[in-house]
């Protein structure tokens, strides 16, 4: 366990400390523009190549949770991580091969995106006596470069994965094309929330649709206005990678 950072830490970072303060004013005011509570989204910030002290200084600022890409990089860095302050999500790509790894080092996988690695995660989870959160990734622009599933193949998924007893369904996420307008931006996004909104009223047995991971630091203020409930932000807050 860490100490506390002192202050004079802090002042080693005050971009991260001002980043932070900027993000979570305009978090605030994109949710009374949409009539949402504050409370309903997350801030995530995205700590891939991100030293280990510059997480520590935003999680003594107030970060509460944070998001890997690569496993073997969060891995190197989690023993420097003041852990007992923050939540960590797994967002890149899972290959099976690196399951056993990191099931049980996460609170939550965001990143599922077939039956095969949420099969994986399931075993690994029950072999360890524990239960996953994840979420289902769905490529929603429909981009070769991009994992996820389909939007058109994402209720078989998740009636077949509902079976599954070491994980447990808790939303969706979505990386979005990258728009240059507002307009464009906010259509993706409310077609993302439209999708989540169809699927939750389906009421899969044991599976719960309350998470909506959207937005990043270039759209994560029309992603809250489309109903996001956590924004995963990287170089608005730690700067440009
Ligand atoms: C890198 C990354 C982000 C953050 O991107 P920024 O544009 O730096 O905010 C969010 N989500 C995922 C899945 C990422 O890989």
């Amino acid at each position: 366990m860490m100490e506390k950072l002192s202050d004079e830490f802090y002042n080693l970072y005050p971009d991260i400390v001002e980043n932070l303060k900027v993000i979570k004013s305009n978090i605030a005011e994109a949710c009374i523009k949409a009539g949402r509570d504050p409370k309903e989204v997350t801030l995530m910030g995205v700590t891939k190549t991100v030293q280990a002290e510059r997480i520590n200084a935003a999680i003594d600022a107030g970060l509460e949770l944070i998001g890997e890409n690569r496993v073997q990089e969060y891995l190197d860095k989690r023993v420097r991580i003041n852990l007992d302050r923050v939540k960590t999500h797994l967002i890149g790509h899972l290959q099976t091969n690196k399951v056993s790894k990191i099931v049980g080092k996460v609170d939550m996988i965001e990143s599922i995106d077939s039956v095969k690695v949420a099969k994986a995660v399931s075993d690994y989870s029950t072999k360890l006596g524990i239960v996953t959160d994840v979420l289902v990734q769905v490529n929603i622009g429909k981009e070769a470069s991009k994992h996820g599933v389909m939007e058109e193949e994402l209720e078989e998924l998740l009636h077949t994965i509902s079976g599954f007893g070491g994980i447990k369904v808790r939303g969706l996420m979505a990386i979005p094309p990258i728009y240059d307008t507002e307009a464009e931006k906010r259509a993706v996004f409310s077609h993302m929330y439209k999708l989540f909104i169809d699927i939750s009223r389906k009421n899969i047995d044991n599976i719960t649709m309350d998470i909506l991971s959207m937005g990043m630091s270039s759209d994560y203020r029309e992603a809250i206005l489309e109903g996001s409930t956590i924004v995963r932000i990287g170089s608005a807050l730690f700067g440009s990678r």
